[in-house]
Protein backbone atom coordinates (compact mmCIF):
# COMPACT_ATOMS: atom_id res chain seq x y z
CA UNK A 1 0.00 0.00 0.00
CA UNK A 2 2.63 2.13 1.02
CA UNK A 3 4.78 1.36 -2.39
CA UNK A 4 1.60 1.89 -4.59
CA UNK A 5 1.02 5.50 -2.93
CA UNK A 6 4.29 6.40 -3.38
CA UNK A 7 4.33 5.52 -6.67
CA UNK A 8 1.05 7.34 -7.28
CA UNK A 9 2.21 10.38 -5.58
CA UNK A 10 5.45 10.53 -7.43
CA UNK A 11 3.23 9.84 -10.88
CA UNK A 12 1.30 12.85 -9.78
CA UNK A 13 4.27 15.36 -9.70
CA UNK A 14 5.80 14.21 -13.05
CA UNK A 15 2.10 14.86 -14.56
CA UNK A 16 1.03 17.74 -13.47
CA UNK A 17 4.31 19.82 -12.79
CA UNK A 18 3.38 20.91 -9.60
CA UNK A 19 6.15 20.94 -6.90
CA UNK A 20 6.72 17.36 -4.64
CA UNK A 21 5.76 17.56 -1.09
CA UNK A 22 8.05 16.86 1.78
CA UNK A 23 4.98 14.70 3.43
CA UNK A 24 2.69 12.23 2.02
CA UNK A 25 -1.31 13.52 3.21
CA UNK A 26 -2.78 10.13 5.14
CA UNK A 27 -4.75 8.65 2.64
CA UNK A 28 -7.87 6.58 4.29
CA UNK A 29 -10.33 3.91 3.12
CA UNK A 30 -14.11 4.31 4.50
CA UNK A 31 -17.47 3.26 4.26
CA UNK A 32 -19.05 5.64 1.90
CA UNK A 33 -21.65 7.35 4.73
CA UNK A 34 -18.73 7.67 7.32
CA UNK A 35 -16.58 9.10 4.43
CA UNK A 36 -19.52 11.88 3.85
CA UNK A 37 -19.61 12.53 7.51
CA UNK A 38 -15.66 13.52 7.22
CA UNK A 39 -16.10 15.64 4.23
CA UNK A 40 -18.41 17.14 5.72
CA UNK A 41 -17.54 17.96 9.40
CA UNK A 42 -16.60 21.48 9.03
CA UNK A 43 -20.39 22.77 7.66
CA UNK A 44 -21.43 20.50 10.76
CA UNK A 45 -19.26 22.28 12.76
CA UNK A 46 -20.34 25.70 11.70
CA UNK A 47 -24.05 24.65 12.69
CA UNK A 48 -23.01 23.66 15.99
CA UNK A 49 -21.31 26.95 16.01
CA UNK A 50 -23.87 29.02 14.94
CA UNK A 51 -26.42 27.25 17.25
CA UNK A 52 -24.52 27.81 20.19
CA UNK A 53 -25.07 31.49 19.12
CA UNK A 54 -29.11 30.74 18.77
CA UNK A 55 -29.08 29.18 22.31
CA UNK A 56 -27.18 32.24 23.68
CA UNK A 57 -29.54 34.69 21.66
CA UNK A 58 -32.95 33.11 22.96
CA UNK A 59 -31.66 32.00 26.93
CA UNK A 60 -29.17 34.71 26.97
CA UNK A 61 -29.44 37.98 28.55
CA UNK A 62 -29.88 39.62 25.14
CA UNK A 63 -32.29 42.44 24.54
CA UNK A 64 -35.62 41.67 24.07
CA UNK A 65 -35.81 43.06 20.15
CA UNK A 66 -32.60 41.41 18.84
CA UNK A 67 -33.53 39.35 16.09
CA UNK A 68 -32.51 35.70 17.38
CA UNK A 69 -33.87 33.81 14.13
CA UNK A 70 -31.22 35.57 11.82
CA UNK A 71 -28.90 33.69 13.91
CA UNK A 72 -31.01 30.45 13.63
CA UNK A 73 -28.58 27.56 11.79
CA UNK A 74 -29.84 26.10 8.69
CA UNK A 75 -28.90 22.58 8.58
CA UNK A 76 -29.22 22.00 4.82
CA UNK A 77 -25.90 21.95 3.98
CA UNK A 78 -24.85 19.80 6.39
CA UNK A 79 -27.93 17.31 5.25
CA UNK A 80 -27.29 17.97 1.59
CA UNK A 81 -23.21 17.06 2.02
CA UNK A 82 -24.23 14.05 3.85
CA UNK A 83 -27.00 13.29 1.44
CA UNK A 84 -24.72 13.56 -1.79
CA UNK A 85 -24.22 10.40 -4.04
CA UNK A 86 -21.74 9.66 -6.22
CA UNK A 87 -18.46 10.72 -4.49
CA UNK A 88 -15.29 8.48 -5.01
CA UNK A 89 -12.54 10.14 -2.85
CA UNK A 90 -12.07 13.85 -1.24
CA UNK A 91 -9.07 15.66 -0.28
CA UNK A 92 -9.81 17.48 3.70
CA UNK A 93 -8.64 20.71 2.86
CA UNK A 94 -8.85 21.59 6.93
CA UNK A 95 -7.01 18.46 7.51
CA UNK A 96 -5.07 17.77 4.93
CA UNK A 97 -5.57 14.36 4.34
CA UNK A 98 -7.45 12.16 1.96
CA UNK A 99 -10.52 10.00 2.23
CA UNK A 100 -11.47 7.02 -0.25
CA UNK A 101 -14.77 4.69 -0.59
CA UNK A 102 -13.53 1.23 1.09
CA UNK A 103 -15.30 -0.82 -1.84
CA UNK A 104 -12.53 1.01 -4.73
CA UNK A 105 -10.09 -1.58 -5.37
CA UNK A 106 -6.48 0.38 -5.56
CA UNK A 107 -4.89 -2.39 -7.76
CA UNK A 108 -6.99 -1.16 -10.16
CA UNK A 109 -5.56 1.90 -12.38
CA UNK A 110 -9.13 3.25 -13.45
CA UNK A 111 -9.81 3.06 -9.18
CA UNK A 112 -6.32 4.46 -8.23
CA UNK A 113 -6.74 7.23 -10.29
CA UNK A 114 -8.97 8.90 -7.88
CA UNK A 115 -6.15 9.04 -5.60
CA UNK A 116 -4.29 10.84 -8.33
CA UNK A 117 -6.64 13.14 -8.46
CA UNK A 118 -6.89 14.00 -4.84
CA UNK A 119 -2.86 13.97 -4.67
CA UNK A 120 -2.94 17.17 -7.09
CA UNK A 121 -5.49 18.68 -4.76
CA UNK A 122 -3.07 18.34 -2.36
CA UNK A 123 -0.33 19.99 -4.42
CA UNK A 124 -2.50 23.10 -5.23
CA UNK A 125 -3.45 23.08 -1.62
CA UNK A 126 0.47 23.25 -0.80
CA UNK A 127 1.44 25.84 -3.82
CA UNK A 128 -1.63 28.03 -3.04
CA UNK A 129 -1.61 27.93 0.97
CA UNK A 130 -5.54 26.96 0.13
CA UNK A 131 -6.29 30.22 -1.02
CA UNK A 132 -7.10 28.57 -4.75
CA UNK A 133 -10.11 26.91 -3.21
CA UNK A 134 -11.41 30.33 -1.73
CA UNK A 135 -13.43 31.52 -4.89
CA UNK A 136 -15.38 29.75 -7.34
CA UNK A 137 -13.06 30.45 -10.45
CA UNK A 138 -10.60 28.45 -7.87
CA UNK A 139 -12.22 25.67 -7.13
CA UNK A 140 -13.32 25.00 -10.78
CA UNK A 141 -9.59 25.98 -11.67
CA UNK A 142 -8.61 23.66 -9.26
CA UNK A 143 -11.08 20.54 -10.82
CA UNK A 144 -9.77 21.64 -14.16
CA UNK A 145 -6.12 20.75 -13.18
CA UNK A 146 -7.08 17.74 -11.09
CA UNK A 147 -9.21 15.92 -13.62
CA UNK A 148 -6.57 16.63 -16.84
CA UNK A 149 -4.33 14.98 -14.23
CA UNK A 150 -5.82 11.75 -13.96
CA UNK A 151 -7.03 11.70 -17.22
CA UNK A 152 -3.04 11.65 -18.36
CA UNK A 153 -2.54 8.97 -15.66
CA UNK A 154 -5.76 6.94 -16.96
CA UNK A 155 -4.01 7.51 -20.55
CA UNK A 156 -0.68 6.48 -19.36
CA UNK A 157 -1.89 3.22 -17.59
CA UNK A 158 -3.49 2.46 -20.92
CA UNK A 159 -7.16 3.02 -19.30
CA UNK A 160 -10.02 3.83 -21.64
CA UNK A 161 -11.95 5.74 -18.56
CA UNK A 162 -13.29 9.47 -19.32
CA UNK A 163 -12.99 11.96 -15.90
CA UNK A 164 -13.92 15.52 -15.72
CA UNK A 165 -16.97 15.29 -18.41
CA UNK A 166 -19.67 17.05 -15.87
CA UNK A 167 -16.80 19.79 -14.84
CA UNK A 168 -17.67 21.74 -18.58
CA UNK A 169 -20.89 22.52 -17.92
CA UNK A 170 -20.07 24.54 -14.54
CA UNK A 171 -19.31 27.89 -14.43
CA UNK A 172 -19.57 30.67 -12.07
CA UNK A 173 -22.23 33.34 -13.04
CA UNK A 174 -23.55 35.00 -10.31
CA UNK A 175 -21.05 33.25 -8.12
CA UNK A 176 -17.60 35.36 -6.51
ZN1 LIG B 1 -11.37 17.41 -7.29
Amino acid sequence: MDELLAYLMAATVQLSGLPALTERPPVTPMPYQKMLVEICADLKEESVRMLAQYDLCTHGQSVADKNCEALKPDPEPYAQCTSQTGLVAAYILEQRRIVYRDDLNLENDADNSFIVHEFVHALQDAQHGGKMFDTCAGVIAAEREAYSVQQRYLYFRGQMLRVGERLRMVGCEGLQ
